[in-house]
């Protein structure tokens, strides 16, 4: 027989931004609140993040992951918040019906508010098709990251790396450290995707070779990678004549991820099309009323921090939504304009001043950040320098919300 059960709260995945949700909803006044993790222990991805760089924002210090895991998995349980690891959401229903399913058995819980913190997942060599055989020594950087930090396992000698985002540029460097010889990292753009300080400190520092423009056009090798081929691009398409051989033994894939997006789907959430996460207002509420979102679920973060602080509001949001059974319109819209990917949140109430976070379509150089609205400049943020990189984030006051329906956000001068 399936157990049921009903809970004010249910947050879904424990990792950094779960953690957070959950601790905030208890201390805005949720009478119970319960932690899902499918994982043994609470922390996501930052359990097997053992270098330093979290946690700049909120502790203005650099802690490893795990630090960093440690310090909200404290706060969740004075919190007093009911954790429960090793149980997975199998299914979540419109209407708030969770599914778990964890060594108990089956169970079934309704939620007056449901926080989606599931994170997000590798983009694997089926999703960007690249030619050859098909060898044991291909991997994602994140199943390389879990192999060496957690289980103290090499995965190869020479590597090649494909993709120059943050996880490739920290398994590059990591990779090194434990004696393997990084051969190079190729990419396909014409610039790095990960932030600048990680192609400093975990390539140049380590003299190990990045080809912008340029990816992997086939992989050899029978039962073990022995070597890609490697060629230039003009934009996505292979430059004849520019192919040449790279012996290795192992292929590194960091070519982006994918918010984890099953269950808000499952919950009929709105899914935006560019971040491929759900859309939500100020409150991080998506289309569903009583359905939140926050950390990589919604979008991918760079920087943890940022992760932390919206999963706090979404929790307090959560509370409040439990609290009054219903929170403020958010009828101010926000539009996307010249030089942007993507603004979050979409929508706003005007209620209180918004961190609106954002992504750059190219890198550029001495411009600003440009909210308008009717014409009228709300706020000009002047960037030395901008990147799809780097997440943007730019404070809007209340104030500035004060008569408007639109909000046209771009890059200007
Ligand atoms: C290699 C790497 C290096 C990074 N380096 C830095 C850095 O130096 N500095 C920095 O600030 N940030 C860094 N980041 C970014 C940071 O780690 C992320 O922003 C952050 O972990 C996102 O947190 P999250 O809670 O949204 O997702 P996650 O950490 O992925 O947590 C999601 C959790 O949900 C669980 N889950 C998913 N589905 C279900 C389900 N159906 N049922 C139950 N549980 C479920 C998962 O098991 C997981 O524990 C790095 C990230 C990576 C991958």
């Amino acid at each position: 027989m399936i157990k049921m059960r009903s809970a004010d709260v249910a947050v879904i995945g424990g990792g950094p931004a779960g953690m957070a949700a959950a601790a905030a909803a208890k201390e805005a006044g949720a009478g119970s609140v319960i932690l899902i993790e499918r994982d043994e222990e609470l922390g996501g991805v930052l359990n097997q993040c053992i270098h330093d760089g979290f946690g700049t924002k909120v502790f203005k210090e650099a802690l490893t992951g795990p630090e960093y895991a440690a310090i909200y998995a404290d706060k969740v349980r004075d919190a007093e918040v009911e954790t429960r690891l090793e149980a997975t959401v199998l299914e979540l229903t419109e209407d708030r019906v969770l599914t778990v399913l964890s060594e108990e058995g089956m169970e079934t819980i309704e939620a007056g508010a449901v926080v989606l913190a599931m994170g997000c997942r590798e983009r694997p060599r089926g999703a960007i098709g690249i030619p050859g055989s098909r060898p044991a020594g291909v991997y994602t950087a994140g199943a390389v990251q879990n192999y060496m930090n957690l289980r103290n396992l090499a995965v190869g000698r020479r590597v090649v790396i494909l993709g120059s985002g943050d996880i490739g540029l920290i398994m590059a460097r990591r990779l090194t450290l434990e004696g393997a010889e990084v051969a190079c990292v190729a990419e396909i753009l014409p610039y790095p995707s990960g932030l600048a300080r990680n192609v400093v400190q975990c390539l140049e520092d380590f003299n190990i070779p990045l080809f912008l423009n340029t990816t992997v056009a086939e992989i050899h090798g029978a039962k073990r990678v022995e070597g890609v081929t490697l060629a230039s691009v003009s934009g996505m398409d292979v430059i004849p004549g520019t192919e040449r051989f790279v012996p290795c033994d192992t292929l590194m894939l960091s070519v982006g991820l994918i918010p984890e997006n099953e269950l808000s789907r499952q919950a009929n959430v709105s899914i935006d099309r560019v971040t491929a996460g759900p859309v939500v207002d100020d409150a991080f509420q998506t289309s569903n009323p009583g359905v939140f979102a926050c950390g990589n679920v919604l979008q991918v973060h760079d920087i943890v921090d940022y992760a932390t602080m919206e999963a706090e509001i979404a929790g307090r949001s959560a509370a409040a939504y439990v609290a009054d059974g219903t929170l403020p319109e958010a009828e101010i819209q926000i539009k996307v304009g010249d030089g942007l990917r993507y603004v979050l949140p979409s929508h706003v109430s005007g209620l209180d001043a918004v961190n609106f976070t954002m992504r750059v379509t190219k890198p550029d150089q001495n411009r600003a950040i440009v909210f308008s609205s009717g014409g009228k400049v709300l706020r000009r943020l002047k960037q030395q320098a901008l990147s799809p990189a780097s997440m943007a984030r730019v404070r809007l006051g209340k104030a500035r919300f004060s008569d408007t329906r639109e909000i046209l956000v771009e890059v200007g001068d």
